[in-house]
C-alpha cells in the first residue's frame, strides 16, 4: 500500500479525485503538478502541504510561487519541474493523471526513480508501452492500472493462476453517440460531444470516448498491462457501465468486476493493493439497476477504434502515431476548427500514411514520431475554420 504520494495532474478529474482518497485514507501528499491552473493547486497545496508543486507553465508559476511564499512550499516550474515532482525522494507512489503523451516522460522518470506507479495517463503506454514495460521490469517497480477497465481486469486477475487467462473482454459505455451512423454526426457540436452518458471526466478523454478512440487506446494499453494480442482482447458495449471489464479463462469460466462508476474505485484499488478499504462510493444495487444492455461495437461508424487496433496489430511505432494524430485532431476539433468526423479521419490518415516505422525503436524515435504526426495533422487542418 502507498503510504507517501506525488500526484501529477493534480487539478484534473482523476488528480482530484485521487486526492479524496488521500484525504480519506491519510495519505501524505509530497507532490502536486498542473498545467496552469493554478488557483485549485494553491487550495490543494495549502490542505496538503507538499514539500513541492510544479506548474508546466511559465507565467503561472512564477504566479504560484508568489502566492505561495508564505509557506515552505517549493515552486517549479516546466517539464523538468514536473520531473520532479516524478522524482521526489520522499514519495514511493506516484499518481500519474496527466492527460496526452505529455505524461510519458514523468512516467519514465518515476520509474527510474524506483517508484511504484499508479497510472491513469494511458497515453504514456500508447506512444511508449514497450519502453514502459520494459523500464517497470528492469527497475523492479509496481505499474497499478487506474483506467476502470484495467483495474477491473487486475482485480479479476486476483487469485487466477498464470497462464489461466484466455480473453479480455473491455466494456464500453459507447459514449454520448451510441447507436449514430455516420450520416448522424455530421454536424455534431463540441457540446454535444461533451455530453457523456456515465462519466464526469476531463475534456479530451470525453471526446475520445464519444469517438471511441478511447476504446481503441485502451486496447492498446490493454495489450502492455497484460501482455496481450489485439486478437485476445474483445470490446463489448455495456450502456450502464456497471461491469467495468471481464476476464475468459481457459475453462471459459468469465470473471467481471462490477461496481457503481465512481473511479474513486478504481483509484484507491491502486494506492492501497491489496487492500481493500472502505470507500465513499455508493453500494451497487442490482435491482435497483434491473436490467444491464450488451452490442457489438460499431467500427465502420467509430473507425478510431479499428484504426488502433489495426495500429496494435502493425506495432512498433504506429500506436504511437495513431495517439499523436488522435490528440492535434481532439485539440482542433475542441476549439472548432474540424468537425467531429475529421478525428476519425485524420487518425486513420495518419495511420495509413505513416512509412517510417521501426521494429527497435527508442525514447527519440516515440518522440519524433509524435511531433512529426502532430507538424502533418495542423499543416492539413490547422487553418480550417468552420
Ligand atoms: P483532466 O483534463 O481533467 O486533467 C489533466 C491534468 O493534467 C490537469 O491537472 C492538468 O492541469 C494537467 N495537464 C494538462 N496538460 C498537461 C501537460 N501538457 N503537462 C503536464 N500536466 C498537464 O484529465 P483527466 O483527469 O480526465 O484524465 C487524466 C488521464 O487519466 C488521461 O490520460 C485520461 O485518459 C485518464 N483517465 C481519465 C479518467 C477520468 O475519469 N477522468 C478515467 C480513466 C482514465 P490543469 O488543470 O492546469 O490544466
Ligand atoms: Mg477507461
Amino acid at each position: 500500500m502507498a503510504s507517501v504520494i506525488s500526484v501529477l495532474g493534480s487539478t484534473g478529474s482523476i488528480g482530484t479525485q485521487t486526492l479524496d482518497v488521500a484525504r480519506m485514507h491519510g495519505l501524505k501528499v509530497t507532490a502536486l503538478t498542473a498545467n496552469s491552473n493554478i488557483e485549485l493547486l494553491e487550495k490543494q497545496a495549502r490542505e496538503f502541504q507538499p514539500k513541492m508543486v510544479a506548474v508546466l507553465d511559465m507565467g503561472a508559476a512564477a504566479q504560484l510561487k508568489v502566492a505561495l511564499s508564505d509557506t515552505n512550499i517549493d515552486v517549479f516550474c516546466g517539464e523538468e519541474g514536473i520531473i520532479k515532482a516524478a522524482e521526489e525522494k520522499n514519495c514511493d507512489t506516484v499518481v500519474n493523471a496527466i492527460v496526452g503523451v505529455a505524461g510519458l516522460l514523468p512516467t519514465l522518470a518515476a520509474i527510474k526513480a524506483g517508484k511504484n506507479l499508479a497510472l491513469a495517463n494511458k497515453e504514456t503506454l500508447v506512444a511508449g508501452g514497450k519502453l514502459v514495460m520494459k523500464a517497470v521490469n528492469s527497475y523492479g517497480v509496481k505499474l497499478y492500472p487506474v483506467d476502470s477497465e484495467h483495474s477491473a481486469v487486475f482485480q479479476c486477475l486476483q487469485g487466477c493462476p498464470k497462464g489461466s487467462l484466455k480473453k479480455i473482454i473491455l466494456t464500453a459505455s459507447g459514449g454520448s453517440f451510441f447507436g449514430k451512423k455516420r450520416e448522424d454526426l455530421e454536424n455534431v457540436s463540441v457540446k454535444q460531444a461533451l455530453s457523456h452518458p456515465n462519466w464526469e471526466m476531463g475534456a479530451k478523454i470525453t471526446i475520445d470516448s464519444a469517438t471511441m478512440m478511447n476504446k481503441g487506446l485502451e486496447v492498446i494499453e490493454a495489450s502492455w498491462l497484460f501482455d496481450c494480442k489485439d486478437k485476445d482482447i474483445d470490446v463489448l458495449i455495456h450502456r450502464e457501465s456497471i461491469i467495468h471489464s471481464m476476464i475468459q479463462l481457459k475453462d471459459n469460466a468469465v470473471i467481471a468486476q462490477l461496481g457503481v462508476p465512481d473511479m474513486r474505485i478504481p483509484i484507491q484499488y491502486a494506492l492501497t493493493y491489496p487492500k481493500r478499504l472502505p470507500s465513499p462510493v455508493k453500494e451497487l444495487d442490482l435491482s435497483d439497476l434491473g436490467s444491464m444492455s450488451f452490442y457489438r461495437p460499431d467500427y465502420e461508424t467509430f473507425s478510431c477504434l479499428a484504426v488502433c487496433r489495426d495500429a496494435l496489430r502493425r506495432g512498433g511505432l504506429y500506436p504511437t502515431v495513431a495517439n499523436a494524430a488522435n490528440e492535434s485532431a481532439v485539440e482542433m476539433f475542441l476549439r472548432e476548427q474540424i468537425r467531429f468526423l475529421d478525428i476519425g479521419d485524420i487518425v486513420g490518415e495518419a495511420v495509413a500514411g505513416f512509412t517510417d516505422n521501426k521494429d527497435s525503436f527508442d525514447l527519440d524515435d516515440i518522440l519524433a514520431a509524435d511531433r512529426q504526426t502532430r507538424i502533418k495533422v495542423r499543416e492539413k487542418y490547422g487553418h480550417n475554420n468552420y
